[in-house]
Order: C-alpha cells, then sequence, then structure tokens
C-alpha cells in the first residue's frame, strides 16, 4: 500500500507541457503569462481587478500597505489560522487584536467582533478556516457600521461561495494564496481582488520595488515598494489550475460526503460542519476525543503514519506562539481556539485520492481509536 499524504496538488500534462514552454521561451519571470493568469482571474471573481503576486502572503502584506495601516492602528484577526495571518499585521508595524471563534465553525465568533473594537481599529481579517466561509451578509455589516476595512484572508476559500457568490467576487480586498497545498497552485503564489481600478497602480508599485515606468522608457520611484511579482512560470501553472478548480470542489465535496457515511459517530471524535452549498472542502478537520483516549495526539498521528496514511495539524493557537505570548498572550484569552488548536487534526483530501482511500483512513481511526479508549 502506497503513502496517502493528506494533500497533494492535482497537475495536469498540458500544464506540465506549458511550463516546458514557458521554460524555453527565453521569458521566465514576471511577462506575458502573470498578464494572461490576471485576466482569467479576473473574469473568475466576476470583473473585478485582479493582481498576482509572490504569495499569499505577500498579498496580505500588500492589502495591509493599501490600507494604509501601519504603527498605531489595530486589525482584528482570528487565532485559528495559519501564523501568516497574524504575523502580516506585525510586520506592518500594527498590533494583532485576537477576537475567539465559533466552536462549531471555528471560524471568528462575529459575535465576539464588536467588544474587540476600539479607537485604534482600522481593519478586520476575516479567514475561512478550511474553505468554509466566514458569513458575509454579519461580517460587512459590522464593518459598515463601524467604517472598518475588511481584507478578506481567502487563502483557503479559492472556489467557495457564500449565498451562491464566488469568494472574491463580491466585497472589499479578497487575498488567496496558490501554495502548493491550497485548492489551486501555482507552486507558491496569491493573488489580489481589488475593490476598482483606482488602486491598481499603487498596488503594482508596492509589488515591485516601487518602480513607475513612463511610456518614454523612463522610471520613477514614489514609494518603498517590495519585490513580490509572480513568475511567468508560476502563472502558467496557475493557468492551467483555474479552469479545474470547480471541478476540484465537486471532487472535495464527494469524498467529504463519503468521509460523513463511513466515518463511525460512535467513536467520539467531533465533525467538521456539514456544509455542502458553501464550503470548497479545503481541509477534512476532526477534532480528538483525548479526554477519552490514553494516547496523545502525537502518538495517533504516529499510529496513522504506521498505516501509511499522512495527517495534518492545522494549526495550533496562534497567540501561544513564543512570538505572541512576547507580546502578553496566553492560556485561557481564546478558549476554543485553543481546545481546537489541541484536539484538531487533518485527514487526507485532494481531488486525485479514491473514495476507496477514505474509507481505508476511516478503517484505521476506528482501530486506533478502538484500542486506545480508556
Ligand atoms: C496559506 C495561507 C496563507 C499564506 O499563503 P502563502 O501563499 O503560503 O504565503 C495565509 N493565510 C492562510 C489562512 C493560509 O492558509
Amino acid at each position: 500500500m502506497s503513502f496517502l499524504p493528506f494533500t497533494r496538488p492535482s497537475i495536469d500534462e498540458a500544464t506540465i507541457q506549458g511550463v516546458v514552454e514557458v521554460l524555453r521561451s527565453g521569458w521566465i519571470t514576471s511577462g506575458p503569462k502573470v498578464k494572461e493568469f490576471e485576466a482569467a482571474l479576473s473574469e473568475y471573481f466576476g470583473g473585478r481587478p485582479v493582481r498576482a503576486f509572490s504569495s499569499g502572503t505577500a498579498t496580505l502584506e500588500v492589502a495591509l500597505q493599501l490600507c494604509g495601516i501601519g504603527p498605531g492602528d489595530e486589525v482584528i484577526t482570528t487565532p485559528m489560522s495559519w501564523v501568516a495571518t497574524a504575523n502580516v499585521i506585525l510586520h506592518a508595524g500594527a498590533r494583532p487584536v485576537f477576537v475567539d471563534i465559533d466552536p462549531v465553525t471555528r471560524n471568528i465568533d462575529l459575535d465576539l467582533i464588536e467588544a474587540a473594537i476600539t479607537p485604534a481599529t482600522r481593519a478586520i481579517i476575516p479567514v475561512d478556516l478550511a474553505g468554509l466561509p466566514v458569513d458575509r451578509d454579519r461580517l460587512y455589516a459590522i464593518a459598515l457600521k463601524h467604517k472598518l476595512r475588511v481584507i478578506e484572508d481567502a487563502a483557503q476559500s479559492m472556489g467557495a461561495s457564500w449565498h451562491g457568490q464566488r469568494i472574491g467576487s463580491f466585497g472589499d480586498l479578497i487575498s488567496f494564496s496558490f501554495h502548493a497545498n491550497k485548492n489551486m497552485t501555482t507552486s507558491e503564489g496569491g493573488c489580489l481582488v481589488l475593490n476598482d481600478d483606482s488602486q491598481i497602480a499603487l498596488a503594482e508599485k508596492l509589488r515591485l520595488q516601487g518602480v513607475l515606468r513612463a511610456p518614454d522608457g523612463t522610471m520613477d520611484v514614489d514609494v518603498a515598494g517590495g519585490k513580490a511579482n509572480l513568475t511567468d512560470i508560476a502563472a502558467r501553472i496557475g493557468l492551467g489550475q483555474l479552469p479545474h478548480i470547480d471541478a476540484f470542489t465537486e471532487r472535495r465535496r464527494e469524498l467529504a460526503r463519503h468521509y460523513f457515511s463511513c466515518f463511525d459517530r460512535s467513536l467520539g471524535c467531533q465533525m467538521p460542519p456539514e456544509n455542502f452549498t458553501d464550503s470548497n472542502w479545503h481541509m477534512f478537520q476532526i477534532l480528538l476525543p483525548l479526554d477519552q483516549l490514553n494516547i496523545s495526539r502525537g502518538e495517533f498521528i504516529e499510529q496513522m503514519r504506521q498505516r501509511e496514511i499522512g495527517v495534518g495539524v492545522h494549526y495550533p493557537a496562534i497567540h501561544l506562539f513564543t512570538l505572541y505570548r512576547g507580546l502578553g498572550f496566553r492560556e485561557g484569552d481564546f478558549p476554543h481556539a485553543e481546545k481546537i488548536g489541541q484536539e484538531t487534526v487533518t485527514l487526507p483530501l485532494f481531488p486525485d485520492m479514491s473514495l476507496q482511500d477514505v474509507e481505508r483512513v476511516c478503517v484505521a481511526i476506528k482501530e486506533i481509536i478502538k484500542s486506545a479508549h480508556q
């Protein structure tokens, strides 16, 4: 039996051939393929302007700069995310203000946001954990009432939707990641969906050293931009992925449904919310009933590995990392995020796995948990 990883990208032969052609073309960094990729993304998101970046992290950083967020500002976000979500706030010189999550959706608890708003609050960065969208109606109602910007960290929700509208096709600023583990990839990369054409020029300058090129071949620099451009090699991968995104989502939903039908609910694991309309099933995460077991999560993961099955942990609560403890955060600050951070495991889920793989995972979990029950 071959090893089943928790995720693996699906790259077709035409895409591989397309990358070879870019490599042979003589132009391998940002060029025509990036422009083509941005146009295709813009069409996918209903015509809104889109610019591509070298990573989801770089995309978030540019979004914060576009909002003018810096020292003295506060940004509200979730402690249950990949650490990039909070690190970019620190990088901007601003203060991350965490709000605990809803234990069912595992996303930021919208009921708790208003209590965290202060005169220094400038923006909210919500995260669609595992591809399950945050309630956009309530989110934008809060933002509008308090005049806050919203930078949607939609790194995990490419292909997901809210009430039939694609994530990215509406809202303030929407940031995606095309890291290899995301639902569509460029190996590394990301994109930002902008509000209107007026911010395109600044986004482009922030992406590449602040350089503004004039038609006569001269250039000027009026802002200290970074180095966050996507390469044509990466963009060509993205062009081969984008046409498949809706099929990827459908396949992920089918596999997730199979998990729900095969999983033994009597084992005491908490299942993810059964959402088959909005979520893109970026991840399938269960919570282990550790208080009923005589093994740790690490031992569970090791026993799955012995059965040739990869299991991930997404994520330890951000506020308990050393860097964030140094800012004053402590155990007990966000109990729901802490509990999920300790109990969560990510099971294999990616378009190229089979229904039999799902069954194999369910059998392995049952064996391990049955023999670990105290
Ligand atoms: C992956 C991810 C990021 C960062 O994206 P990169 O492309 O790895 O820089 C940010 N936020 C969330 C929620 C992510 O899952």
